[in-house]
């Protein structure tokens, strides 16, 4: 089974890449932003827990975002893989991903790390804004507090992968196909 975790601050383009690796190598795509603004658009208890933190642009607590995933997980019996996008997002997060894949006998192939600019990232995040209609998208303190939380809270989880020999970093500068390319260089480099 491949398993791709894609890590990236906000504005990075992991969503972009997931949906092209999904569809190059057959993955099964969680995005736990996508879940979570799925269930604030049905009304679910979790979204409405959810949208208190990410309008404020808050990470959402762990033990809940953690059972959702595992959740998420459970559903998709028939999955090659598995593409997480945005997940695990803290160092709680990546040991119960970990310890949760060792008991259904998997684990994580490789963890692949967008890098981008700061200056860049909120320039992309303000333009997709306009299109995206995500609330947390519009306002520049809320994109700096996503910022500041990926700074404090995600990054380190470059360190953790990468004793695990597992982090691969591409730069996510480019245009998005050249990206792309050399993503899927590093995932064959796994599978060949
Ligand atoms: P994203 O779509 O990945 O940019 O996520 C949007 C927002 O959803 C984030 O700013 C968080 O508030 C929340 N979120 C998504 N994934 C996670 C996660 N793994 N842990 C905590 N909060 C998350």
């Amino acid at each position: 089974m491949l398993n791709i975790v894609i890590f990236g601050p906000p504005g990075a383009g992991k969503g972009t890449q997931a949906v092209k690796l999904v569809e190059k190598y057959k993955l099964v795509h969680l995005s736990t932003g996508d879940i979570f603004r799925a269930n604030i658009k049905s009304g679910t208890e979790l979204g409405k827990l959810a949208k208190s933190y990410m309008d404020k642009g808050d990470l959402v607590p762990d033990e809940v975002t953690i059972r959702m995933l595992e959740s998420e997980v459970n559903k998709q019996s028939n999955a090659k893989g598995f593409i997480f996008d945005g997940f695990p997002r803290t160092t709680a997060q990546a040991q119960a991903l970990d310890k949760f894949l060792e008991g259904k006998k998997l684990s994580i192939t490789l963890t692949l790390a967008l890098e981008v600019e700061v200056e860049e990232l909120t320039r992309r995040i303000m333009l997709r804004g306009k299109d995206s209609g995500r609330a947390d998208d519009q306002d520049e303190s809320i994109v700096r507090n996503r910022v500041q939380e990926y700074n404090t809270k995600t990054a380190p989880l470059k360190d953790f992968y990468k004793k695990q020999g597992k982090l691969r970093s591409v730069d996510g500068s480019g245009n998005v196909d050249e990206i792309f390319k050399n993503l899927s260089k590093e995932v064959n480099k796994m599978i060949e």
